[in-house]
């Protein structure tokens, strides 16, 4: 600003070229901004619907209080039913590295000591990525089989076959 109005004081003429300069300057990057935009969604259109609609999986978040020296897990059906997976196999993985009891009742899961959420949401992020994501497309949509004395993740993505440990 100071520079401007000294060029304005000496010379009016150089004040304006400057500043239609600049006023050129910004309207060319908007321009480029704009179309830059659009570059983007046109690109987007063009890829494969599957592509565009990945994302990696979220591990949900977990809704815990702690009462006395239990620790409940108010949202525990619902993470469930987003993993698909059955209560008591990711109740069995959680106890078994909190190394503490629990139980199921109703949607909640009631464990036996004091927990933090973030501490749960981590030992559920591990569980997602060893018995969840598809170790090949890192797809979610999976289901567990048992054959014989193996388990094994079948993915429903890509159907990649991945043998995996008992909880
Ligand atoms: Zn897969």
């Amino acid at each position: 600003m100071a520079f401007f109005f000294k060029i304005f004081h000496v010379e009016p003429f150089s004040f304006t070229l400057i500043y239609l300069n600049y006023n050129l300057i910004s309207i060319e990057g908007l321009q480029m901004k704009t179309s830059y935009k659009e570059m983007l969604a046109r690109a987007r259109s063009q890829l494969p619907q599957q592509v565009s609609e990945y994302k990696r999986f979220v591990t949900p978040k977990v809704r815990s209080s702690t009462i006395g020296m239990r620790t409940i897990v108010h949202n525990f059906g619902e993470i469930c039913n987003m993993l698909n997976r059955e209560p008591t196999h990711l109740l069995k993985f959680l106890t078994r590295e909190m190394a503490t009891k629990a139980g199921v009742e109703g949607g909640r899961a009631i464990f036996q000591g004091k927990f933090q959420s973030d501490i749960i949401e981590r030992l559920i992020e591990r569980y997602v990525n060893e018995f969840v994501v598809c170790p090949v497309c890192k797809r979610p949509d999976t289901k567990i089989i048992k054959e014989k004395r193996f388990t094994f993740l079948i993915c429903e993505a890509c159907g990649a076959r991945s043998s995996i440990r008992l909880v």
